[in-house]
């Protein structure tokens, strides 16, 4: 069986000024600092507001927690008003990068052939993706959930991924920001039928209300390769329990 590394990755959205998210960057950088060769069993990457990249980063810098942005551009420069390239996240120290999340997609009109774009140019700048894809309630509630989520990742996913430059998520859409979670069957299901559309490598994480109460089970799943967290990543100490509910990876291969 491959062993993956689990990531645990907080997705801030558009939360946080300096004086709130520079506490949060020292605690979670505290914690992993003290639990040194204790940490948690997975890879941690905190994933703030463009405008907190900076501080964020140096507040993190040397704990092992990784910093990633949100999205990004296709376009290494250029006229592009508001937009950020992924050579701009990679010079402020990122070296992930979030696309195609539901919020761009259904908020921004984000599709599957933006976000192939937005891939390759992550990857042009060295950033690994966190590509999400995920079905809405009325598409799962149709039985056609595995179809969306396979068409998702054909129109979106380069051919030439390789597994340290990709990751996969999968977030449905209802389950983000509503308390609501996947069942664990389902999300078991979902993670084995997108294994069987990647390379044996590439981490599949599941994203939709982690929190520490349901952290254990759903990162406990043998196809699951991490988590997603929104809302539970504003809280450093509902992060690191999440975070700490991976097992190691010596544990997944002792079964
Ligand atoms: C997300 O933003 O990707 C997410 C899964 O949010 P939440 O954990 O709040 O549902």
């Amino acid at each position: 069986m491959a062993v993956r590394t689990k990531l645990v990755a907080g997705n801030w959205k558009m939360n946080g000024l300096r004086e709130d998210s520079s506490a949060l960057a020292q605690a979670l950088a505290r914690r992993m600092v003290s639990a040194g060769s204790d940490g948690p069993g997975c890879q941690l990457l905190v994933c703030p507001p463009a405008t907190l990249l900076t501080t964020v980063g140096g507040l993190i810098t040397g704990s092992g927690i990784a910093l990633g942005g949100q999205d990004c551009h296709a376009a290494a420069k250029g006229a592009f008003t508001g937009d950020i390239s992924p050579e701009m996240l990679a010079d402020v120290g990122c070296t992930h990068v979030i696309l195609g999340h539901s919020e761009r997609r259904h908020g921004h009109g984000e599709d599957d052939a933006a976000v192939h774009q937005k891939i390759l140019g992550a990857w042009r700048a060295g950033l690994t993706t966190i590509l999400c894809v995920g079905e809405t309630r009325a598409q799962r509630e149709a039985g056609t959930a595995v179809d969306i989520i396979a068409s998702q990742l054909a129109r979106s996913m380069p051919s030439d991924a390789v597994p340290d430059s990709l990751v996969v998520a999968y977030e449905p859409v209802w389950a983000i920001g509503t308390g609501l979670t996947a069942t664990l069957e389902d999300i078991a299901a979902m993670h084995a039928a997108i294994r069987t559309r990647l390379p044996a490598q590439t981490r599949i994480i599941y994203g939709g209300s982690v929190n520490p109460q349901n952290a254990l089970s759903i990162l406990g799943l043998a196809e699951v390769d991490g988590a997603l967290v929104g809302g539970a990543s504003l809280d450093a100490e509902s992060f690191w329990t999440i975070a700490r509910s991976c097992p190691s990876p010596a544990q997944i291969a002792g079964g």
